[in-house]
């Protein structure tokens, strides 16, 4: 019996065939996420989903830097981000129309595909970017019934790899299944190599793991840990324990990133908030972290000549190009349409 606050994602590969499973199983880290953010139950579930995603095809690429998978929606909710680095440490945040009535039995589509202008954004953030690198970042349109459906596409699309995702997700928990078949050969595990078995053979082993991972009944992710789902879907299927890994909750905010971003408003539009409200107050939108600036700190943001200052100014001079970015930090400025209420105070 694990602790109830225990997070776990574990990591399997079939032996006898090219393909691999990860399953995930996030509490105390989900917990985190939603505390102090009273998201409509229908909001929260879908953000839920996007964690235990994000977390799952975080730990299945080789990749040392942050995955962070976007729902730009055009309907009551207007975006979903789920951030994950290649430690598993994970932040999320949901923005939605606070006006809107929340049905929580409304489609996916209704949600953030009204008009067919929603998209699913997945963006590779290397940790040692070279200056001028640009995050590798992909777009589809929203084609499918739910979120498992529209990352699938993705993946066929873009990596032309064979991918099936379960997704599911409560108050307590953010829970999920991959399989996914491996490119190439199956590795040096494999007792057969995938070049042995013919494109029949693997299409069969193939629907033979999503066959047996379809048996999962609703709330069965929630209710287990992986290692009881992983032996309860795949005792038969000859395969060996790869990872169990430890995701935990991380945000990536800091006082000098949220002072990149007072600069980039520039200094007129940073004094007037100051005239008016006597202090600047900028909340982050995934942890909720409060930053203060007064009218010294304000002052000092725009004194030239300082190192800090050159610096920064580099880096606000490339804050156009860095839009995303920007929005990624979760530091939007007052005008951003995808801020509901603004997160300048
Ligand atoms: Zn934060």
């Amino acid at each position: 019996m694990s602790h109830p606050t225990s997070c776990e994602l574990r990591t399997l590969l079939f032996t006898e065939q090219p393909a691999r499973a990860q399953v995930v199983r996030l509490q105390a880290t989900w917990q985190r996420i939603i505390g102090g953010h009273p998201y409509p139950p229908i909001v929260q579930r879908m953000l839920g989903e996007l964690v235990a995603a994000s977390t799952l095809l975080s730990a299945s690429l080789k990749f040392n830097g942050s995955l962070v998978l976007q729902l730009k929606g055009d309907g009551p909710i207007r975006l979903l981000v789920a951030e994950c680095s290649s430690e598993l440490g994970i932040r999320a945040t949901a923005m939605f129309d606070p006006a809107h009535r929340f049905d929580d039995t409304a489609s996916f589509n209704a949600m953030v595909n009204a008009t067919g202008q929603g998209r699913f954004v997945m963006i590779l953030d290397p940790r040692d970017r070279l200056p001028g690198q640009q995050p590798y970042q992909g777009i589809i349109g929203l084609e499918g019934d739910n979120l498992s459906q529209t990352i699938e596409n993705y993946m066929q699309q873009s990596e032309q790899l064979q991918t099936r995702l379960w997704l599911d997700t409560d108050a307590s928990c953010a829970s999920g299944l991959l399989l996914q078949q491996m490119p190439g050969d199956g590795g040096i595990l494999s007792a057969k190599p995938s070049s042995e078995l013919s494109p029949g053979d693997l299409a069969e082993h193939w629907m033979r793991l999503v066959t047996l991972s379809d048996t999962l009944k609703p709330g069965e992710l929630l209710a287990h840990e992986p290692a009881t789902i992983a032996h309860r879907l795949f005792w038969q299927e000859p395969h060996q324990t790869l990872a169990v890994r430890q995701p935990v909750f991380h945000c990536t905010c800091s006082r000098d990133k949220v002072a990149r971003m007072l600069r980039s408003l520039g200094e007129a539009e940073v004094m007037d908030t100051l005239k008016d409200q006597g202090k600047i107050e900028v909340n982050c939108d995934y942890c909720n972290t409060a930053y203060a600036f007064d009218a010294v700190d304000c002052k000092a943001l725009f004194v030239p000549g300082s190192s800090d200052f050159q610096t920064v100014k580099q880096a606000s001079e490339k804050s156009s190009a860095k839009e995303q970015s920007a929005e990624d930090d979760g530091f939007n400025g007052p005008d951003d349409p995808a801020t509901p209420s603004g997160t300048l105070h």
